[in-house]
Parts: C-alpha cells; sequence; structure tokens
C-alpha cells in the first residue's frame, strides 16, 4: 500500500513539533500499564525519545494503554543509570530528580524551557542513590491527600505537560522541525523511517542510504518487487 498523501502530511506535522531537548529518564520502572502510559504522554507532548534503565531480567513490555506510541517514541535502554546520565549532562541535559529531599523545589516554580530531563523513580522504592547523586535540581509535585506519592505515570504527566507549557509561553516551541537534533538530515532520515519503518529497516540491512521522498512522500527510486508489496 503505498503511502497516503494525508498520512504523510500528519507525519510531517507530528515530526516538525517533536522536542530533542525534552526528555525522560525510566529508573526501573517496569509496570507495562506505568510505561505505556509514560510513553503515550511523551508522545502527546512531542517528546522526541525517552530512557529507561531497567532491572536485570526483567523485559520490557507494553500493553494496550500505549496505543502503540512505542513506535512513535523509542524507549533507549541504557545498562546503568550513571551511563545514561552522564551522557544526557554532556549533551546538556538538565537532569531534574523526582525525589522529596531537603532540596528539592515545587516543579511551578523550576524553569523546563532548556535542555530537560526528568527522572522518574520505581513504582516501590523511587529513585535510586546513584541517580540521585547527579540530579542537578530535585523537586516535587505538592500534594495533600492521605497518599504520599502519585503514579509514576501521573506524575511523570503533570510535569511533562508542565514543561510544554512553560515552552509555549515562552514561545520556544519547535513549529517545523528545528527541535531534531542533527538538523536537515537527521529529520529526513526519521521522516523516512516514520513513514516506510520496513524499507528502512531493509536499508539499513543493505547497508544503502534510504531512498529520497516526493514532497507528497513517494518513494523516488525503484526497490525491489517483494519490498515494495510489504508496504
Ligand atoms: N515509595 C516511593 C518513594 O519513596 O519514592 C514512591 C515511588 S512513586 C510511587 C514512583 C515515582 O513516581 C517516584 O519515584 C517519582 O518519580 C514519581 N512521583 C510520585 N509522586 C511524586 C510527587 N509528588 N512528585 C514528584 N514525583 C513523584
Amino acid at each position: 500500500m503505498p503511502l497516503l498523501p494525508r498520512r504523510f502530511e500528519r507525519l510531517q506535522a507530528v515530526l516538525n513539533r517533536r522536542m530533542g531537548d525534552l526528555t525522560v529518564v525510566l529508573e526501573a520502572v517496569d509496570k507495562p500499564h506505568n510505561l505505556s502510559a509514560i510513553l503515550r504522554t511523551c508522545d502527546a507532548v512531542g517528546v522526541l525519545e525517552a530512557h529507561v534503565v531497567s532491572l536485570p531480567g526483567r523485559p520490557r513490555t507494553f500493553n494496550k494503554t500505549a496505543k502503540g506510541s512505542q513506535k512513535w517514541v523509542p524507549l533507549h535502554p541504557h545498562p546503568s543509570i550513571e551511563e545514561c546520565l552522564l551522557g544526557l549532562k554532556q549533551r546538556g541535559f538538565r537532569l531534574f530528580g523526582t525525589h522529596l529531599s531537603v532540596d528539592a523545589r515545587d516543579y511551578r516554580v523550576c524553569d523546563f524551557t532548556g535542555p530537560t530531563a526528568f527522572l522518574m523513580g520505581a513504582e516501590k522504592w523511587g529513585m535510586s542513590e546513584e541517580a540521585l547523586a547527579l540530579v542537578d535540581q530535585p523537586l516535587f509535585i505538592p500534594m495533600t491527600g492521605m497518599v504520599q506519592s502519585l503514579n509514576v505515570s501521573v506524575a511523570a504527566a503533570t510535569l511533562l505537560f508542565e514543561a510544554l507549557r512553560q515552552r509555549e509561553q515562552a514561545g520556544v516551541l519547535p513549529g517545523a522541525g528545528e527541535g531534531v537534533p542533527g538538523g536537515e538530515p537527521a529529520y529526513r532520515r526519521l521522516l523516512f523511517e516514520w513513514s516506510y519503518p520496513q524499507v528502512a529497516d531493509w536499508c539499513r540491512r543493505q547497508g544503502r542510504p534510504y531512498p529520497p521522498l516526493s514532497p507528497e512522500g513517494e518513494i523516488l527510486e525503484q526497490l525491489p518487487r517483494t519490498l515494495r508489496l510489504r508496504y
């Protein structure tokens, strides 16, 4: 099935608003409904990619709650929280840990308009000491009820939508793909992968560049017939 122009337009519109400088790090968050709900929120807000450090031997699985958002927001696995956080720091991210420590700030007074990573802790025991040691700013969402913490996916959604609100107010939301790191070539690559995942996979396995696309999203190259039948 060729890609319909309307579908291609929609893919472009969504990618145009993705933000490579807003992300979440999920430390040992492993319940499928939580992972799924968080990725669905990431997709809704415009997060380009998310990060996870899983407990050994616990495969990451999603359920229907994700609504397929795991296809649109890659969740990058990391071997350790240190490797993940140091990598993000190196890329200029400010690390906000969700933890109620003495120096924690109310999330409503924090600035999320610059490169921002929210660290979300495990459902049972929260963030690890190792993660806390690398955090730039601990924060919390004030609560007035009897229960002491929010569900992790609810906390992630609260923070991500606050970041979106702040960025909208500051006039720094991307609208033409400028939020995709790597500029035009990276944008084109991603757009191709979103539009034709199977062809992209085949090109990678063959070690060939992705074929060019017409403005309407048609592939401008003759591909093997067997491959053409699959997309
Ligand atoms: N007993 C755990 C603790 O002491 O951290 C509770 C973990 S809570 C159920 C799971 C995660 O949700 C936390 O690690 C944090 O990322 C997030 N979270 C829950 N309530 C929060 C709040 N009020 N403010 C910020 N993050 C919160």
